[in-house]
């Protein structure tokens, strides 16, 4: 007689059936959730911004301040919730993607910068030559853990600098193992307190009265992620010098032969440059860039000593062509430096190049009347570097006249103003949100409240990109999408790039939208950095000559 046995076999697949149900109920519930809570954020982010575009009096620019700040970190917050309770779901997984490392790096840099440069503290990022670009894994979460790593570092740092380090631990064939350090010279962490670190909800400081705020999250959640992705965490650190957080992480490489130079090295091969700045990282940083280029490079720590290697540089026939001055160095500083670079009959021809922290509106007359070609905001992004000293050392100083300062966004500015977008989105606060936001990275952009009307205006406008809210009454944007990609439709183009917006942050959901014929996604609270280099990546992969294919995914 076996009915025990099958009874007991029937309860306990019922019960097996009913905890996938509880658990499928929470990751439902997350989603959910996670959707709820972002619409109205997004609303109150993106009307926070609008609002801080118009003319207010110093007291409202304070208050708002004040409700932009306590927005991003409730923000923060409830990303962090959600990400654990992904964890503990089991619901946490790598969305493993191509991409490209030092694009990455270069974009989250310019994000990852703002913080300690609003702090007066130097943030520089430097990746070993050697480390490999084209990886698959997911890209996302390695920003989300150099992004949690290097905002410690800050939130705990008042003076000197952030580091983020790129090497290789180790490399085989197809796959390598990178290693992430972010050092900082704050106030470093107590011997005994390490080990509890990366527990959930540990703080070194757990007394109410607390300076540093935080939920003790970003720990552990940096270190599930770094062991999903194969790695560890760890840290080194000295109370009172500063730590160093550091991760590893395992990569698999993008099939040979896709693995390209990063950057062409013709142009400025064999020029002879000079560094002057007073930080070693940043000088050794642009050393690196320099040298990987091919370039004849040497460095001085202050003005005086380059005024006497230009010179003697000069004395030798082998004067140097251009020189790169950072803006602040104690005693003579990059103005001062170039007036007197200028001033000297023999060091005149030299090309110059200004980095700066922050860019101010009007500097750009006032430097090229020193005599400086160029300047360029930190943190530097290789490729901008490249592109600016090839540009500048391409033309010549002497008929400089009628030349325009090159800047980091002439270069691009051009190519933007004639770009057309479409917004379809419901929301009215959301539309007005990216409309602004499109508005003040300078593209046009019009909006319409459904794919309906998207269709209707594809139809009759030639747009170069659609941002396509998911969620919309009479069609949504799948449907909406579908009916752009079918070729019998009378939209326009039918290869438009599409990117999605949508308030589900949830996994999978990506590549539903991917899947759906769309080409990237955004997830809501639109993220003003996040939506402008999504847009970016969006034109730098349809212009080139093949058509994006529709169903991949694109990182
Ligand atoms: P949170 O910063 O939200 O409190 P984390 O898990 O990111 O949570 O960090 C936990 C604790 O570890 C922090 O509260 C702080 O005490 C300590 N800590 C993290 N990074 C640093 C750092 N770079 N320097 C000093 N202490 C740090």
């Amino acid at each position: 007689d076996i009915t025990e046995r099958k009874q007991a076999e029937e309860a306990l697949r019922q019960a097996k059936a009913s905890a996938e149900a509880a658990n499928r109920a929470k990751s439902e519930f997350l989603a959910n959730m996670s959707h709820e809570i972002r619409t109205p954020m997004n609303g109150i982010i993106g009307m926070t911004g609008l609002l801080q575009d118009t003319d207010l009096t110093a007291k409202q620019r304070d208050f708002l301040e004040m409700v932009r700040g306590s927005a991003d970190s409730l923000m923060t917050v409830i990303n962090d919730i959600l990400d654990f309770s992904k964890i503990e779901a089991g619901k946490l997984d790598l969305e493993i993607l191509d991409f490209d490392l030092r694009v990455t790096l270069e974009e989250l840099n310019d994000i990852l910068a703002v913080k300690p440069q609003e702090k007066g503290l130097e943030y520089t990022c430097l990746i070993e030559a050697e480390v490999p670009s084209l990886l698959r894994g997911d890209p996302g979460r390695l920003r989300q853990v150099l992004t949690n790593l290097v905002g410690n570092a800050t939130k705990f740092t008042s003076e000197g600098e952030v580091t983020l380090r790129v090497t290789v631990q180790e490399e085989q064939e197809h796959r390598g193992v990178l290693h992430f350090a972010v050092s900082d010279t704050g106030i470093g962490i107590p011997r005994d307190r390490i080990d509890s670190l990366f527990e959930s909800f540990t703080q070194v400081d757990a007394s109410t009265t607390r300076k540093y705020g935080g939920t003790g999250l970003g720990l552990t959640i940096s270190k599930q992620l770094a062991e999903i992705m194969g790695g560890r965490i760890g840290v080194e650190s000295e109370e009172g010098k500063g730590s160093t957080f550091w991760f590893t992480a395992v990569f698999q490489k993008q099939p040979a032969g896709k693995e390209r130079a990063v950057l062409p090295v013709e142009d400025i091969k064999g020029k002879r440059i000079l560094v002057v700045d007073d930080n070693a990282t940043s000088r050794f940083l642009l050393k690196e860039h320099l040298l990987s280029w091919h370039c004849r490079h040497d460095e001085a720590p202050d003005g005086e000593t380059a005024l006497m290697k230009l010179r003697a540089a000069v004395e030798e026939g082998d004067p140097f062509e251009l020189a790169i001055l950072d803006m602040h160095m104690p005693g003579m500083d990059a103005e001062l430096l170039g007036g007197k670079i200028n001033e000297d009959e023999s060091l005149r021809d030299t090309l110059m190049v200004l980095l700066t922290s922050m860019g101010r509106r009007g500097d750009a007359a006032r430097l090229q009347k020193i005599g400086f070609s160029a300047y360029l905001t930190k943190p530097l992004k290789p490729s901008r570097l490249y592109d600016c000293l090839a540009t500048v050392t391409g033309g010549k100083k002497a008929d400089s006249s009628d030349r325009t300062m090159v800047t980091r966004h002439s270069i691009a500015e051009e190519r933007k103003h004639k770009i057309r977008i479409l917004v379809a989105e419901d929301n009215p606060t959301n539309q007005m949100v990216a409309l602004a936001i499109l508005g003040k990275f300078g593209y046009r952009a019009d909006a319409v409240a459904n794919g309906q009307e998207a269709l209707k205006a594809l139809e009759t406008v030639s747009y170069d990109l659609v941002l396509m809210d998911v969620q919309m009454p009479e069609m949504d944007g799948f449907e909406a999408t579908q009916r752009i990609r079918d070729v019998e439709s009378k939209v326009r183009n039918h290869k438009i790039p599409i990117i999605a917006m949508t308030a589900h942050a949830m996994k999978g959901y990506r590549e539903k939208c991917l899947e759906a014929g769309m080409d990237d996604y955004v997830s809501k609270p639109v993220n003003p950095h996040e939506l402008f280099e999504t847009v970016k990546k969006c034109f730098d992969i349809a212009s080139r000559e093949e058509p994006v294919s529709h169903g991949t995914k694109l990182e």
